[in-house]
Parts: structure tokens; sequence; C-alpha cells
């Protein structure tokens, strides 16, 4: 039996009120030029929260000129960095202040555990946003001996309007890996939300102008993809495009990109991260990391460990336990205390999750626990393993993006390197071993972005996340982000006496 708490019949009504719909455009929430709106819904229920500001490409022209403007003529890129980064430092301020009011709305929209936004989330938007308030002021370029007669300078420069599309599984933390190095770096923004999940960005960035951030520098359109995002990826006055999403999606809009204005796109895409358990693994502790690695926000991460390799010396005791752990999970109203799993963000997802466990039924997989729908309203799914998971099944290849953990067998290091290795993905993986030399090998042998040993999903904003293969282009978070917002410019002066 399932741990479940309550799950839907009577869903807890959320602590906070929506305030904030229409776009907003050089400091003010504006309707859609066209007039429209689209419902976003509660995943609890599937009953529609609220009607929001539907934009085309009409608004986004609107917000790229508001942040032209804002660029060109400041006063943001024109400010001392040091007052820049007060405003970030201020924004964090007003995060903390605001806290518990953006995590349930987060949760509301997107049927994340309230404890997880407002004990995990919340606290890691404040952080990022502290970082980037750190660099503000220390982004500075070099001075470069040359072989001429010549004093060279490079200067590191903001790259302009920013145009950036999220998607809606951390609607936050994907605003603060936005948002934030592009603000650091002295450029305006135009961010385009996931449809799914327009709440908090518009709440977020009516804190910023609380926090005295000029208007024009941050513009918030919501809408859809194919619509306001295409528009946004395919515009002649944005200078660089930042997407994070599905990698069908990512595809679409690096062609945009070079079909237009040629501007720099930074990819951060799916994933099918391989977490491998060694015979001499912390046996309990890699079933909780592994368990935590799958379910983690719904299974809704793009880094989500969804390919468990486990030795087939430890595999028999491995797939006891995870599939007890499994069980143990609890499901539930994401506003109750307690609760570990919520809802799949939409039916669309819901369905899709549902169809991925169907494939590894008839693929003959061992379904050990889950496979269905929980309860009768909205979409909640029962954690769901399955082991005897062959490479070539579906559910082993695909991003399913679900509750949905999937345990292979591995005999040995050679083998289970080839393995985890033969995906087109390449964003992160896992390794379980108390081993040093099994560690070394693993970690260097694996093309990911980030590979986590003995620990799982460890996010600092000092560490660099991205990926490999078709998981991405470019590096988000860290040092490494910076340079995704910034144009090197060369200064090359003659020198009158180069003997001095
Ligand atoms: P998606 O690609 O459909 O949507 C992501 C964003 O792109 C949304 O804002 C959407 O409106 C927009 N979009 C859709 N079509 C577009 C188009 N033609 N032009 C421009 N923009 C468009 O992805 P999703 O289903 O919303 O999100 C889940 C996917 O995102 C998963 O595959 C997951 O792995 C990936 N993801 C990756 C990371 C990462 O850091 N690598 C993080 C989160 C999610």
């Amino acid at each position: 039996r399932f741990s479940t708490a309550a799950v839907v019949e009577e869903p807890i009504v959320p602590p906070v009120q929506i305030a904030y719909t229409q776009h907003l455009i050089n400091g003010q929430f504006v309707d859609a030029a066209s007039g429209k709106t689209f419902p976003t819904y509660d995943p609890r229920t599937g009953e529609v929260i609220a009607y929001v500001a539907e934009g085309d490409a009409e608004d986004i022209n609107r917000a790229v000129a508001a942040a032209r403007k804002a660029f060109d003529e400041g006063p943001w890129p024109k400010m001392t960095p040091y007052e820049r980064s007060l405003i970030l430092f201020r924004f964090a301020d007003l995060v903390e202040k605001h806290s518990d009011e953006l995590a349930a709305l987060e949760t509301w929209d997107n049927g994340k555990p309230f404890e997880q936004a407002s004990k995990s989330e919340l606290p890691m938007l404040a952080r990022l946003f502290r970082y980037y308030a750190g660099w503000a002021d220390k982004i500075h370029g070099l001075t470069v001996p040359a072989d001429s007669s010549h004093h060279v300078q490079i200067l590191h420069e903001p790259i302009g309007v920013a145009g950036q599309i999220i998607p809606w599984n951390f609607p936050l933390i994907m605003f603060a890996w936005k948002v934030g190095p592009a603000l650091a770096c002295g450029n305006t923004i135009v961010l385009k939300t996931a449809e799914q999940t327009p709440l908090t960005a518009l709440y977020a960035a009516k804190l910023f102008h609380e926090a005295g951030l000029p208007p024009g520098v941050l513009n918030i359109v919501s809408g859809y993809g194919p619509t306001a995002g295409a528009a946004l990826a395919s515009h002649m006055d944005v200078d660089k495009i930042a997407f994070t999403g599905s990698t069908d999606t990512g595809k679409i809009v690096l062609e945009l990109a070079a079909k237009s204005n040629l501007k720099p796109v930074t990819l951060e895409l799916g994933g099918k991260s391989p977490f491998i358990v060694c015979e001499d693994a912390d046996i309990d502790q890699a079933v909780e990391l592994a368990h935590f690695a799958l379910f983690f926000n719904q299974g809704q991460c793009c880094c989500a460990g969804s390919r468990t390799y486990v030795h087939e010396r430890v595999y028999d005791e491995f797939i006891e336990k995870a599939k007890a752990r499994a069980m143990r999970r609890v499901v539930g109203d994401p506003f109750k205390n307690g609760v570990e799993q919520g809802p799949q963000i939409d039916s669309e997802q819901f369905e899709k999750v549902l169809r991925y466990i169907r494939s590894g039924i008839e693929s003959k997989a061992t379904l050990e626990c889950g496979g269905e729908r929980l309860g009768s309203k909205g979409y909640f799914i029962q954690p769901t393993v399955f082991s005897n998971v062959h490479d070539d099944m579906l559910i082993a290849k695909d991003e399913i993006f679900g509750p949905v953990q999937s345990i292979l067998m591995f005999k040995d290091l050679n083998e289970v390197i080839r393995r985890a290795n033969a995906t087109r993905y390449g964003l992160a993986a896992g390794v379980f071993t108390r081993n040093m030399d099994t560690a070394n090998t693993l970690t260097r042998a694996l093309r990911a972005g980030t590979v986590w040993v003995n620990c799982f999903d460890v996010f600092d904003a000092a560490i660099p996340f991205g990926g490999y293969k078709m998981s991405g282009i470019g590096r988000e978070k860290s040092i490494y982000s910076l340079n995704n917002y910034l144009q090197v410019k060369a200064v090359v002066t003659p020198l009158k006496n180069p003997a001095w």
C-alpha cells in the first residue's frame, strides 16, 4: 500500500492571493496587445487558477522596444556596478520578506510540495541573487602584452537585450539562473515564462522594481511557445537568447536565432542521467539518493537520475529496498506538511507519463510497484519502480519526466561506462562507490556536465550546470554563466613611447 496524504478531494486553500496576471513591460503591468488571456491551472484539481495576459509577437515587440531603450539610453548599463549590485542585494532581501507568498504561488501553479518550495527553493532564490550581486562589481577585463608597440585592453561589456525562455518545472529557480547573470553583467531582459506557470515570475519582477530596478530593464511576457517564444527567439533586436526546455524545442530556438540575426544561444535541455551503484556502495544511502534523484519534484527534473544501473551482486537487495522506499513516499496535496510528492504539472505530462508506464509493462520490464494514477482528481501518479529494464526499452531511452524509476543491472565497470554513455544526452550522472579509483575512473569516463559522487542534485550557485551532447550548449550558474551575457571588446592604441 502506498503512503498517501489525503490526496485531493478537499484541496487546501492556498494562503496567497493572485495579484499579477498582466505582462510587465517597461515597469508597468499591461494587458496583451490583442486583449487575449489564457488559463493557468491548479494541477491538484485541473481547475483554472487565473487567466493571464496571452502574449504574441506584438507584445514581444513592445517588450523588446522597452528593453532596447533601457539598454541604449540607460540608466541601467550606465549605473556603476556597485549600484547594480545593491539592487540585486535588495531584491534578495525582498525575496526573503515575501518568501511565503512566493512559495505558495509556486506550489499552487506548479504542484510542487510547499515545504520544498519554501524551505529549499526560496532560500536558494535569494542565495542565487546574492551570488550574482557579488559578481556585479567584479566583472572586469584584462590588459594584455602585445608583440607590437600597442596598448591592448580587453573590455567585457554587456551583450545588450537578452531574450530568455524558461520551463515550468522550477519557475523561480529558472528565473534566477537566467535573470541573475544577465543583470549582474548590465544587460536588459525580455523573459517569457512557461505557459503552465506564469505567476511567480510576475510577482518576483514586481519585487525587483520595488528594489529599485529601472523600468524596461526586466520585462516579463506570458504566453505560448510557438507564438510569444518564437517571436522572441527570432527578434532582430534581441542580442542573445537563453533557453531552458526540451531538446526538440531547443533545436527550434537555435534555428530561429540563426535564421534571424545570428544571436548567440545558450541551451539547457533534456537528460537521461545514469545513476551508477557499484557493488561496494553504501546500499542504504544509494537507495535513498537514487530515490531522491528520480522522484524529486515529481520526477520533473532535467537531470533526474532516470537510469539506475545497479551492480549484479547488490541488485536484488537494491530492488527490494528501492521498492519499499517508493511505497513509503508520501503523495498528496502539496500544501500539506509531510507530503513529498504532489501532482504532475498538467494533463499532457500526466498522460505522457502514464503512456511510458504502459510501454514499460508492454516491453516486459518488471513493475515492482505503482503504475497507476492516484485518486480521481488532478494529476497524481503513484511512485513507480521498474526492474529488469534493458537499454533498448523506451523507458530507458526517453526522458519520461515523471515518477518512474527504471532499474538496470550491470556486471563490470567498462560495460556500465559504455552503456551509461550510449545516449544522446549528457546532462548529469551519479556514482555510488567507496573506492576512490572506481570513482575517479567513472567521473572521468562519463560524458556529462555534472557528475555527483555519493550525492545527487547538489546545486550551489557557484557550481556550473549544463550539458554535453544534446543536453545543451553553455553553462549556467557559476563564473561560467557570466560569459553568456558579455561581449569581449579588444581596444588597441599605439604607444607613443614604447620604452615606457
Ligand atoms: P518545452 O521545450 O516545450 O518548453 C520550454 C519553454 O519553451 C516554454 O516556455 C515554452 O513555452 C517554450 N517554447 C515552446 N515551443 C517554443 C517555440 N517553438 N519557440 C520558442 N519557445 C518555445 O519544454 P517543457 O515541456 O515545458 O519542459 C520540460 C523539458 O525541459 C524537459 O525536456 C526537461 O528536460 C527540460 N528542462 C531542462 C532543464 C535544464 O536545465 N537542462 C531544466 C528544466 C527543464
